[in-house]
């Protein structure tokens, strides 16, 4: 049986569906993950056999390549939602792991670029945890 995923951008118009399984999946802290995502991490799984099918708004996506660099991103050009990609070099497809709505089979492999975690990251796992907002 084949492997599939779908996802979406947050506001809908960007849907996609993948088939195919992924080989990898990375958490990176790397101070461009960290400003692209405007996170802790970038949550990305990988494949270099899956087959991306735009099922609405391809045209929406906007891609774009750091200068000097092989750091790439793409996200919808209307909500800013982070959306897959074909890497550049090697046509590797990078699929942003929040942006899939079907249950990711695959656990992390590994936080990587960890040297390069922001100053607040540490200490991270033994925060509170509530199941909705605080009071
Ligand atoms: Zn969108
Ligand atoms: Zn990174």
């Amino acid at each position: 049986m084949t492997d599939l995923a779908t996802g979406q951008c947050l506001c809908g118009a960007v849907k996609f569906r993948i088939s195919g399984p992924f080989d990898s999946f990375f958490l990176c802290h790397c101070a461009r993950c960290r400003k692209d995502s405007g996170s802790a991490h970038s949550a990305n799984l990988f494949s270099s056999t899956a087959q991306i099918t735009w099922l609405s708004g391809e045209e929406k996506r906007t891609q774009f390549q750091l200068a000097g660099s092989r750091h790439e991103k793409c996200f919808c050009s209307t909500c800013g939602s982070a959306m897959p990609f074909r890497q550049a070099h090697g046509g590797v497809l990078v699929v942003p792991a929040g942006s899939l709505d079907s249950a990711v089979k695959i656990q992390p492999n590994a936080h990587i670029c960890y040297a390069s975690r922001a100053d607040w990251e540490d200490g991270l796992a033994s925060l509170e945890r509530f199941d909705g907002l605080p009071e």
